[in-house]
């Protein structure tokens, strides 16, 4: 059987995690120090102290391989950064490490077995790097390009030699001038840049004799094709989910299914092929196996089905490190008549390592906010931001958060200048447009006649 894996450009189905993680665009990693103490603001996390102590922990168990067989549980009131943090954990892996976010209500959303739509997400969470080696050969034909861009005033040229599968790249400095052109040579070909005009010339490989170059003067850089390196193997490597695999091969769905995420139930036959074909890779020391980060958001509304086959999952050879969040205490695990810490089994929670999260100081809540702004590129004047903070701290963080774009959107429509600064009113305005989950409750106590129960 041979195995097709994606173009690794591929957007596919990650889009529909998006709006799960447009939220945290700002996070690009935990914010910890080099010993892993957690710093007070910084990659985007600000405060929650004890928790990223913890989740600093568990990044070094990751890095060192001792984590396998267990699941984290973020519990915590809302909107106090429990997907923050596995989203810090996960960017603090690196970026070609996988992550995946779902809301356990979408299990049973979906037009597919809560199992299937749980085998998908654990085996989106999978990377796969496959490393593939090229072999060039002597003489290939190469290509020289240009790349100019302007830093600092300067204009830098950077000289890319390409061949079909490689790329092997010089630093020119920063006087390289318009007009540059391409040309084609070979390895090992002697090549005249000149700086003014930025004109190269082919000169073959026979100028090599300083007298050559002393003539054509200070102003000609010259570049030798390197030809050693050329004809050296070149390895590409590229990341791919085992699911994106799984879907590619599954003849019943096809490649085109990684657009609409429209895959259906892939047969276990194919998953266990591709299973055996990437160990073997594995062992051949062709593919690696990266394993990402699967996020279960509202681990509570799952069903003690679905707990068993976490529970079997965390101990399969491809087990992405899952983070479970919830926000519940001691409730009903669905399925069973049982109460429970956080609504999960006793066996799931026995090999769980659990953080906790707790509610933001009014300090924390504003810096966060900034940063949103920031992210957002939303402008709110000073007395704006209080407002918004005093919000924050008697709603939610995620409240708050959202009046950010809602009340720029009224401050544009005020002004009719699309960059205006967002002042009191339009925080005002937008308080009283959309209301927060308390609001809401009381709304509906008094109209009550007026919905259906
Ligand atoms: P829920 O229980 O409702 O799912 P949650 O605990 O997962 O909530 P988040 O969604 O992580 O809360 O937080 C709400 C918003 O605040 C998000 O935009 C998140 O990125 C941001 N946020 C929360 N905590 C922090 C933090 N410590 N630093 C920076 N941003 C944070």
């Amino acid at each position: 059987m041979s195995i097709q894996t994606s173009d690794p450009n591929d957007v596919s189905e990650s889009i529909k995690s998006l709006s799960l993680i447009a939220a945290h665009s700002h996070i690009t990693g935990l914010g910890l120090d080099g010993n892993l103490q957690p710093l007070e603001s910084s990659n985007g996390m600000v405060g929650q102290l004890k928790a990223r102590r913890a989740a600093g922990v568990i990044l070094k168990m990751v890095q060192n391989g001792t984590i396998a067989g267990r699941a984290v549980l973020v519990a915590g009131p809302p909107s106090t950064g429990k997907t923050a943090l596995a989203m810090g954990l996960s960017k603090s892996l690196g970026s070609n490490v996988p992550f995946t976010a779902i809301a356990s209500s979408e299990i049973f959303s979906l037009e597919v077995s809560k199992t299937e739509a749980l085998t998908q997400a654990f085996r989106k969470s999978i990377g796969i790097r496959i490393k593939e080696e090229t072999e060039l050969i002597e003489g290939e034909v190469v290509e020289i390009q240009i790349d100019r861009s302007i830093t600092g005033g300067h204009k830098q040229g950077k000289l890319t030699i390409k061949t079909t599968d490689m790329e092997t790249i010089y630093e020119l400095g920063n006087k390289m001038i318009d007009g540059l052109t391409k040309e084609k040579v070979l390895a090992g070909d002697v090549i005249s840049i000149d700086k003014a005009s930025g004109k190269i010339t082919k000169l073959g490989r026979s100028f090599a004799r300083s007298r050559d170059y002393d003539a054509m003067g200070a102003d000609t850089k010259f570049v030798q094709c390197p030809e050693g390196e050329l004809q050296k193997r070149k390895t590409v490597v590229h990341t791919v989910s085992l699911h994106e695999i799984d879907v590619i091969n599954s003849r019943t769905q096809g490649f085109l299914a990684l657009f609409t995420g429209d895959t259906g139930e892939i047969r276990s036959e194919v998953r266990d092929q591709i299973n055996t074909k990437v160990a073997e890779w594995k062992e051949e020391g062709k593919a690696e196996i990266v394993p990402g980060v699967l996020f279960i958001d509202e681990v509570h509304m799952l069903d003690i089905e679905c707990f068993s086959f976490i529970n079997r999952a965390l101990e399969d050879e491809f087990a992405p490190i899952v983070i479970m969040a919830t926000n519940r205490g001691i409730s009903k695990t669905r399925g069973t008549n049982y109460k429970s810490p956080h609504g999960l089994p006793a066996d799931l929670l026995d090999r769980s390592i659990i953080i906790t999260t707790g509610s933001y100081s009014e300090q924390e809540i504003k810096t966060i906010l900034a940063i949103r702004a920031q992210e957002e590129e939303v402008e709110v004047a000073e007395d704006a931001m209080d407002l918004l903070t005093k919000i924050g701290t008697e709603t939610s963080l995620r409240y708050s958060s959202n009046l950010i774009s809602t009340s720029q959107q009224i401050a544009i429509r005020r002004s009719g200048d699309s960059s205006a600064k967002v002042e009191v009113a339009d925080i005002k305005r937008a308080y009283l447009l959309f209301l927060d989950s308390g609001r809401s409750v009381k709304f509906l106590q008094e109209n009550k006649s007026q919905y259906i129960d």
